[in-house]
């Protein structure tokens, strides 16, 4: 079958300080206003609004620099975590039974996929025997500029281990 098409437009603005971040406005509705968003490129703020014509914005002085936050596990039991997924139910790649599907999961998390990927879709945690957030789980080390190298991470680690 051929089904039915259509195109979106997506609309941004260019940053006002550098001429070359993209800011994306296209969610928003006349009179809603905006920020401080910070630019991509330059890390610069900027507010505005939409008005019926268009839109109008403001340049601020302060500004971001992107950093590398860096936080210790420190969990005194296993860390549970609930993860977004899916199966099949019906058609070719749908297991037969319960022991398939836990088998080919495994097999994904466990193998097959980086657990950088699989902490992206992290939607909870069960500590203490509830679905819950533990919030003593993570410690503050420190943190580094970016662009920051391995090598600096790992040495504002060590010395704020
Ligand atoms: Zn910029």
């Amino acid at each position: 079958m051929i089904p039915e098409t259509f195109a979106e437009t997506k609309r941004y603005f260019l940053c006002p300080h550098c001429g070359k971040g993209k800011m994306f406005y296209s969610h928003l509705k006349v009179l809603d206003t905006f920020g401080p968003w910070h630019c991509d490129d330059c890390g610069c703020a900027v507010t505005g609004r939409i008005t019926e014509t268009g839109l109008e914005i403001e340049k601020h002085p302060e500004r971001i620099v992107k950093t590398t936050e860096i936080l210790r596990l420190e969990p005194a039991e296993p860390v549970v975590l609930l993860v977004e997924g899916m199966r099949f139910v019906d058609g070719k790649y749908a297991s037969k039974t319960e022991d398939d599907e836990v088998g080919s999961k495994t097999f994904f998390y466990e193998e097959n996929r980086s657990h950088l990927n699989t902490l992206h879709e992290v939607k909870g945690f069960i500590t203490r025997g509830e679905v819950g957030e533990p919030f003593d789980l993570v410690k503050y080390v420190g943190y580094v500029d970016e662009p920051a190298t391995e090598e600096q991470i790992l040495e504002k680690y060590r010395r704020n281990t």
